[in-house]
């Protein structure tokens, strides 16, 4: 009894023991903690228009590029959304916008977050490159979450027709909308906004449905961008032989990078400034292949990736081409 007596005593005796250094921390905690409060409780929190909406905002994986709020409303861009080891590929003049494939459907919430963020509720045109997974994965969401006035389709003539449920959900979201589709044919042009997209090339006779990519270029004023899916070899040479190729200031790497294409006599032809890689994080394929990019490096043209880079986006500028990248990239989860 004595000894618990004598126990509680030395706890009244001395109730917290706190260093100067601790208490220094306490100070500055509780302080932020009431400006955190005030600036975040208070909505604009003053001058400086920081609240602490921003500071969690920021803390967030931030899918949309650094800066793109400089990119004027009415611009002239390519965005490069990030949905990892796929493509979808957002082509915009203006109010008008176009994209081109809609990744896997794991990034569904990606690409849909990205379209509302940029406030998109309409796509003058969506284009279907080819049937694989990785670019019509989330293409039924796209569908169902924006208004679609034309779907572009590859020439299904020229391979096995895809018989996918991915596949066949999309077409099906089609038909149920009423969406007028086009089979695409060299020569076709599309307006979007101030630019024309135009079908350069419709692939080639395959049992690779890689190999229906259309090469496609878009062409804005103070912008020109090249695509060719995931188009290999033989779609360059097909385009080589058969299309006057326009220079093209941004390439999308065919492929996600591969080295089935990305041909140096193809890129010697279009001349890219830029060539923008789709590809995820650690991706088993190797993409980008070493091979493709020490073409890219002959060209002279800057790599962007957005496996390093996140979404990138290229715009036209007053001051020529300005690039805006986010941080990071998606892991790739999926098959290209
Ligand atoms: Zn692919």
């Amino acid at each position: 009894m004595a000894k618990r007596r004598k126990r509680r005593t030395r706890r009244k005796k001395y109730p917290i023991r706190i260093t100067p250094s601790q208490g220094l921390v306490f100070l500055l905690t509780a302080f932020c903690l009431v400006i955190g409060l005030r600036l975040g409780l208070g909505g604009q929190g003053g001058e400086g228009g920081f609240t602490w909406r921003d500071f969690y905002d920021a803390l967030q994986v931030n899918t949309m590029p650094q800066g793109l709020e400089e990119v004027p409303a009415d611009g002239q861009a390519v965005h490069f959304i990030d949905v990892g080891q796929a493509d979808a590929t957002l082509l915009q003049s203006g109010q008008e916008y176009c994209l081109v494939d809609a990744g896997e459907a794991s990034s569904e919430e990606a690409l849909l977050s990205y379209l509302d963020a940029m406030g998109i509720t309409r796509l003058k045109l969506l284009v279907m490159t080819h049937p694989h997974a990785d670019h019509i994965g989330s293409m039924q969401a796209v569908l169902e979450h924006v208004q679609v006035e034309q779907v572009l389709l590859p020439d299904f003539d020229k391979a096995p027709y895809p018989t996918t449920r991915t596949f066949e959900r999309v077409m099906d979201t089609i038909e149920q909308q009423n969406i007028p589709t086009v089979t695409a044919e060299p020569g076709q042009e599309f307006t979007i906004g101030e630019a024309t997209l135009s079908v350069l090339a419709n692939g080639v006779e395959t049992d690779n449905y890689n190999n229906l990519s259309q090469v496609l270029f878009f062409r804005a004023p103070g912008l020109r961008v090249m695509l060719t899916g995931d188009g290999e070899t033989e779609v360059e040479e097909d385009a080589l032989a058969h299309c006057e190729l326009p220079q093209a200031d941004v390439f999308k790497a065919a492929h996600h990078g591969s080295s089935t294409s990305n041909t140096l006599s193809f890129l010697q032809a279009i001349r890219p400034q830029y060539v923008v890689v789709s590809c995820g994080k650690d991706n088993s394929y190797g993409h980008p292949n070493q091979e493709a990019l020490q073409n890219y490096a002959m060209v002279g043209a800057q790599v962007l990736r957005t496996d390093e880079d996140g979404s990138v986006v290229i715009a036209a500028t007053e001051d020529g081409l300005q690039c805006y990248t986010a941080s990071g990239g998606q892991q790739a989860d999926s098959a290209a």
